[in-house]
């Protein structure tokens, strides 16, 4: 499954995914940086209350130190996932069922400097677990090889759990096959497609892999 990200769409970002939603990808995927977590700062809510107008499925992911507050503002565009990052909380079980509280499926991510063992003991209850294969803070970054191993440890694990395995930075028509071949569900796609006129036909691509 493709997850779009819009970081890179700097003008018209509202009929750029109304021109998205109707093509073969199966979310998109919201990048939230507040400058603290991550460096650069994307959008507020008040920004992306348009969202609510998307009939694709969302897929929110934090990068903010301050999660309970986004949680709960991004709750309402009714997202279908929201992700935090491990590093970012000492009170991850909290957090987790503060999203569901909301009704929306629960996301747990680790930066590539972060070990798998940091988040086994949640993964009994997240629904989603995000592994980033760059540095998270901007887009249009190279893939980062050692996220493979990572994908391939959660595949093993996958079948005592019910996570999907998300991945996210520097997928194209070529990391996508590693990343397709050690069983990621959800790929986490940013400038392959929106640095394109024809976003069409980059889907294609990554789709024919
Ligand atoms: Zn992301």
């Amino acid at each position: 499954m493709i997850s779009v990200s819009f970081l890179g769409i700097k003008d018209h970002l509202k009929e750029r995914l109304h021109q998205l939603e109707k093509m073969d990808i199966s979310y998109f995927h919201c990048d939230i940086m507040d400058g603290k977590f991550v460096s650069e700062k994307t959008w507020s809510f008040e920004e992306l209350k348009f969202l609510k107008e998307i009939k694709k499925p969302l897929d929110v992911h934090l990068m903010v130190e301050d999660i309970e507050t986004y949680v709960e503002s991004f709750s309402k565009l009714k997202p279908q996932f929201m992700t935090f990052h491990v590093e970012a909380t000492s009170n991850a079980e909290e957090i987790i069922k503060k999203i569901h509280s909301y009704g929306c499926k629960a996301g747990i991510s680790i930066k590539p400097g972060t070990p798998i063992s940091k988040i086994l003991p949640y993964l009994k209850e997240v629904d989603l677990v995000l592994v980033m294969s760059v540095e998270p803070g901007r887009g249009g970054q190279a893939f980062l090889p050692n996220s493979i191993e990572k994908i391939k440890e959660l595949k093993k694990l996958q079948k005592n759990y019910h996570y999907l395995i998300e991945v996210d930075g520097g997928i194209n028509d070529q990391t996508i096959l590693e990343c397709k071949k050690s069983g990621a569900d959800i790929f986490v796609v940013g400038s392959f497609i929106t640095n394109h006129s024809d976003y069409e036909k980059q889907i294609v691509k990554l789709k024919n892999k």
